[in-house]
């Protein structure tokens, strides 16, 4: 009985992983005519300094227009792209409109928001990614500088020494790199200093203790302390209430981005300011 058991695990085990097989297979036929016909687009997300409220650059998330399932979001496709080196196009794709984007910028007011580009592993191993970018920007005749891109750590341990000469190379080009989703993973900000970075991203884990406990408030406190301490600007992700807010506001922290602000939206309902709200009369 056992082994008839067994058995009909195994057949549902291979009839899902079946499933599953084609559903990637038709996610990655999907995906190369997305790429061929173009069918991304970009929502930004304000990174909010918290000394004046301004906006002094926006992260560039990708969205998938499928024609019949909708709005996908990378979670959804990113990975399959990985996998089958479609990134690498999607990523220049990205480039293109982030490039496009800044162009438009320059041509009002806002020459100075900088745009944040979340590049993978991969897209960082692809020798070209440099040329790539020299491209895009040159051909819209924008700044390089007014480029970031973020790194999670995965990116940063693959291959330690090729992430770093490729990271000098484009601090050379005036585009500073930002570790993404700090706390996520194992890395100490002590590791990290052998990377020219400038910037270390707090994952969103942190904005949610600070719904919990003192202790967990002082272990964001002295992380920060550290942070600035190694000259890292800092920025906390995953902010989502006033009362989260109040408590990063008497932390040291240059910047904060998160549903409180704003979700990712597109360019045209972007605020460039925001009123910080003042602290006195809250008592937290
Ligand atoms: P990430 O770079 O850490 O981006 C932050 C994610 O958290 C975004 O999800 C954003 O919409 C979401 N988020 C921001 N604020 C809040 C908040 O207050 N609360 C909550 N619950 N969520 C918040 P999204 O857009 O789904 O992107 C997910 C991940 O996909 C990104 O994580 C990034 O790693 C990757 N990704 C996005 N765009 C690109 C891209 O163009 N290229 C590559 N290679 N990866 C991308
Ligand atoms: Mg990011
Ligand atoms: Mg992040």
């Amino acid at each position: 009985e056992a082994k008839q058991k067994g058995r009909n695990n195994y057949k549902f085990f291979t009839k899902a992983l079946n499933e599953a097989v084609a559903k990637r297979l038709e996610i990655e036929a999907l995906l190369r005519l997305a790429i061929q016909n173009e069918q991304f687009f970009l929502v930004f997300q304000p990174k909010v300094r918290l000394k004046d409220g301004v906006v002094v650059g926006v992260e560039a998330l990708v969205r998938w227009q499928h024609p019949e399932s909708g709005i996908l979001l990378p979670e959804q496709f990113m990975g399959v792209a990985e996998d089958s080196n479609m990134a690498i196009d999607i990523g220049r794709i990205v480039l293109n409109m982030v490039c496009q984007q800044l162009k438009q910028w320059g041509q009002e007011d806002k020459a100075d928001v900088k745009i944040s580009i979340n590049i993978s592993s991969l897209q960082l191993m692809h020798n070209g990614l440099v040329e790539d970018l020299k491209n895009a920007t040159a051909r819209y005749g924008v700044k390089t500088s007014n480029i970031e891109i973020e790194l999670d750590e995965r990116a940063l341990l693959d291959n330690e020494r090729g992430c770093i000469d490729l990271l000098s190379q484009f601090k050379f080009l005036g585009v500073e790199s930002s570790l993404d989703n700090f706390g996520a993973g194992t890395l100490s900000l002590d590791y990290i200093r052998k990377f020219p970075i400038k910037q270390v991203k707090f994952d969103k884990k942190y904005a949610d203790t600070l719904n919990d406990n003192v202790e967990e408030k002082a272990i964001l406190n002295s992380l920060l302390e550290l942070a600035k301490a190694l000259s890292y600007d800092v920025v906390i992700e995953g902010v989502e209430t006033q009362a989260q807010l109040f408590s990063i506001l008497q932390m040291p922290c240059d910047y904060a981005q998160g549903y409180y602000f704003s979700e990712p939206v597109s360019a045209e309902d972007l605020k460039f300011n925001y009123v910080i709200p003042s602290m006195r009369g809250n008592h937290l």
